[in-house]
């Protein structure tokens, strides 16, 4: 069975079959967080689309570069090259240095992404390690002529690049289209044209984040740095460069412009966007009051949720529509997101406990070919643009032969050898190694022992001494110690 991977790049609008530039090798970058706040639904599902990715490229066998970047300089609060920068904002309301801000909310989002099983990239650089490459790729975009300086600051010239590549090609936009969209500048503006966007800005005497250039002491423009950091670790062209629907007009608009501008090239040959998530319906956002954080989801603590949702849950949740596709928050598909994953872990759990000794002769021809092909589609689905929802919905057909064997309307061993073994590899793999989803601990074990205690003291008044003594050496078995003592029965850890 030989199925190539196909997958929807947003430059050609085409599902295109994926041809790393190096037969072995993939470079990826994703546009990460920036990180002056506590992640929310839609960084998990950025993370958890990209996560996915990495982990069937590497399934596949692929020895996979991946790039995340922090963001921790140049976001501004207006998005437009103007307004205060959102980590130095925070900072200044809660009197603290930039980087305690920015080091702070990196933290609470490892903790998060761990928390989701979100692997780690194998680099993840942050904007401020990088202002040489910035500063250098400047240069080699006012050489070029597509920039120019006015007062310190440096200004990307989007209609002289025009003339040389399209602009717009990624979103589809036509610059005649934009330029009519566009206010016209107010007569302060130091920008020859409204689209023109900062790659340098020179920094207001209150601006705190400040670094020595050519032009003045300033600051990067946002889009910059991921165009200076693509480009240092994967290459001036890479493979897949993906990131949120929201940031493909104007960020990986301007990171292409910066790219071809400075380096003659197109950075990335494909290009994925993960659609967003609405709540009930809604565009999240702040002002709505239904901005909710991961650490809100995973305690239940908001006004809109009727209960916690466990990190596996949420994930789950993520997988079961396809990255392009709109995914609606409620606690309703939640709800049914956390049936699903322990459906799915409980099948998970039983397979891995099935014994397959020897074969019998009566082979069951129809559930081994059904299995087969089940196995088939998961790749089917997996290889169509990574459909996760698909992928899941044949490991739940797998689940029911799985849930047939365990209660013996399917003989274990009627199912053909090899094709039990690939079933059993597959579905571990693909619900573990690609889909990340793994078993979840939801019990208290303190209330497991003191449940456990509640039958020792039963069978202790009925002198069942057996099942004292076998209730005893169970719990010393896990490091407790029962302890019958006057006031009652108690335990301890063993010392
Ligand atoms: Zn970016």
């Amino acid at each position: 069975m030989q199925i190539k991977l196909k997958l929807h790049n947003t430059l050609t609008g085409k599902k295109e079959i994926f041809e790393p530039l190096n037969p072995t090798h993939v470079g990826m970058y994703v546009c990460g967080p920036t990180v002056y706040g506590e992640a929310h639904l839609g960084h998990a599902r950025s993370a958890i689309v990209f996560d996915v990715i990495f982990r069937y490229l590497q399934f596949l066998d692929y020895k996979v570069r991946y790039v995340r970047n922090i963001t921790d300089v140049g976001h501004l609060e207006q998005d437009a090259d103007e307004g205060e920068d959102k980590i130095a904002k925070k900072a200044r309301l809660q009197q603290l240095e930039p980087m305690e801000v920015a080091q702070h909310y990196t933290d609470a989002y490892h903790r998060d992404m761990e928390l989701l099983n979100v692997k780690k990239p194998g680099i993840e650089p942050r904007a401020t390690g990088h202002i040489l490459e910035q500063i250098e790729l400047i240069e080699k975009i006012i050489n070029n002529g597509f920039a120019y300086e006015v007062n310190g600051s440096v200004y990307f010239d989007v209609e002289k690049y025009n003339e040389h590549k399209p602009y717009g090609l990624l979103s589809g936009r036509k610059i005649e289209d934009l330029q009519s969209g566009t206010r016209e500048l107010a007569g302060q503006s130091e920008k020859r044209s409204a689209l023109d966007f900062a790659l340098w800005k020179k920094a207001a005497p209150e601006h705190i984040m400040r670094w020595r250039s050519p032009w003045s002491v300033g600051f990067p423009g946002w889009h910059l740095e991921c165009s200076a950091m693509s480009a240092k670790y994967l290459g001036e062209q890479f493979d897949i460069h993906g990131g949120g629907m929201d940031l493909m007009f104007p960020h990986h608009e301007c990171e292409i412009a910066q790219c071809e501008a400075g380096n003659n090239a197109s950075p990335a040959r494909y290009w994925l966007h993960n659609n967003m998530i609405t709540i009930n319906g809604q565009k999240m956002g702040k002002s709505l009051g239904n901005f909710i954080t991961l650490q809100e989801l995973f305690s239940g603590n908001h006004q809109l949720l009727e209960q916690a949702y466990s990190p596996m849950t949420v994930r789950f949740f993520i997988l079961q529509a396809h990255y392009r596709s709109t995914l609606d928050f409620g606690n309703e598909a939640l709800q049914a997101a956390q049936k699903g994953y322990k459906k799915l872990i409980n099948a998970l759990r039983i397979l891995k406990e099935f014994n397959y000794e020897e074969q019998s002769e009566n082979i069951d021809e129809k559930n081994t070919q059904q299995i087969n092909q089940i196995c088939d589609n998961c790749f089917h689905a997996i290889n169509d643009d990574f459909n996760t929802a698909r992928l899941v919905a044949q490991l739940f057909n797998l689940v029911k032969k799985i849930n047939s064997i365990h209660v013996h309307q399917i003989a274990l061993h009627s199912i053909e050898n090899a094709t039990f073994n690939r079933m059993k590899e597959l579905f571990t793999r693909f619900t573990e190694d690609v889909l990340g989803l793994k078993e979840e601990e939801s019990f208290d074990g303190k209330a497991l022992i003191n449940a456990l205690l509640e039958f020792y003291k039963e069978a202790k008044a009925e002198k069942d001494y057996e099942t004292v003594d076998a209730v005893r050496a169970k719990l010393k078995q896990q490091g407790i110690v029962v302890k019958d003592m006057k006031t009652g029965i108690d335990w301890a850890y063993e010392e």
